[in-house]
């Protein structure tokens, strides 16, 4: 793996504010993500997970700290990083072709060998000549692959995946962690990947950041050994190394929840 890092949160704290008062979803979150690195965010549910990818998205600015991306300081959102979230969000009266391109139109980035690219991408996910149909003739596995063909043929560097799987039926969602984690490490990517299954982050990442709350912070980390990296998801599943990192896992998420703020 490269080590640049590519994505950085340095004394990050964010502060919501509304009309019932304000809310510190994280404080002094420091982290680097290096190139090509898969990375999982798992913690308890309100613990500031989407808040942290929100933030790698530009989607808004924190409080106080700088996220950067490639050493810039972030101000926006940006062609170079895709997100891909548990509802596909697939428009139903375009064709799946349509669907691809969305994200080049929108950017003015369609060129003549667009539609042949998209074509290509949705053959490599396992959707050969899907381009003419439409969202509704689809199973929800598929439109998952739509989505990920979407953001892919935009070509972003860095790959930002909210509960990506979480509404597949079980062997699906394996299914899909297959092709995601071989075509982003195929095509060379930096992911991160929220998710509430510890199983997925352990099978699939490098790395896991296991968060604690009130407020958010970083309550441990946890590497993958190579093992298990290396393997495809499905293989590391049954690797005698799994099940220690999964209960690694577990055990670090029981202590959240039993120290209530860690
Ligand atoms: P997670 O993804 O880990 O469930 P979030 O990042 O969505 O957590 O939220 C972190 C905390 O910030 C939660 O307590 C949530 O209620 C709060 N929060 C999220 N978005 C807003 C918002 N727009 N306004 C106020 N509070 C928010």
């Amino acid at each position: 793996m490269k080590q640049e890092t590519v994505l950085e949160l340095q004394q990050v704290t964010h502060v919501y504010v509304n009309e019932k008062g304000t809310f510190v979803a994280i404080e002094n979150f420091s982290l680097s993500i290096a190139e090509g690195e898969f990375l999982a965010l798992v913690g308890p549910s309100g613990c500031g997970k989407t808040t942290v990818l929100n933030l790698l998205a530009g989607l808004f600015q924190p409080t106080y700290g700088n996220v950067l991306f490639g050493g810039l300081k972030v101000d926006g959102p940006s062609s170079k990083v895709g997100y891909m979230l548990q509802q596909d969000y697939l428009f139903p009266w375009r064709s799946i072709e349509q669907n691809t391109l969305i994200g080049l139109e929108i950017q003015h980035r369609m060129r003549k060998e667009s539609k042949a690219e998209a074509e290509r991408l949705l053959t490599e996910l396992g959707l050969p000549g899907a381009g003419k149909r439409y969202p509704h003739e689809l199973s929800g596995g598929m439109r998952q692959r739509v989505a990920l063909a979407r953001m892919l043929v935009t070509n972003p560097s860095v790959l930002l995946l909210d509960e990506p799987f979480s509404a597949l039926d079980f062997h699906i969602k394996l299914q899909l962690e297959e092709l995601v984690q071989s075509t982003l490490r195929r095509l060379g990517k930096t992911a991160v990947l929220v998710t509430h299954d510890l199983s997925e982050a352990a099978a699939m990442c490098d790395r896991v950041i296991v968060l604690g709350r009130n407020p958010g912070h970083i309550h441990c980390e946890v590497v993958i050994p190579d093992s298990l990296r290396l393997a495809s998801p499905q293989i590391a599943r049954t690797l005698p190394e799994f099940q220690s990192v999964f209960e690694k896992l577990t055990s670090e998420l029981d202590v959240i929840d039993t120290e209530g703020e860690d």
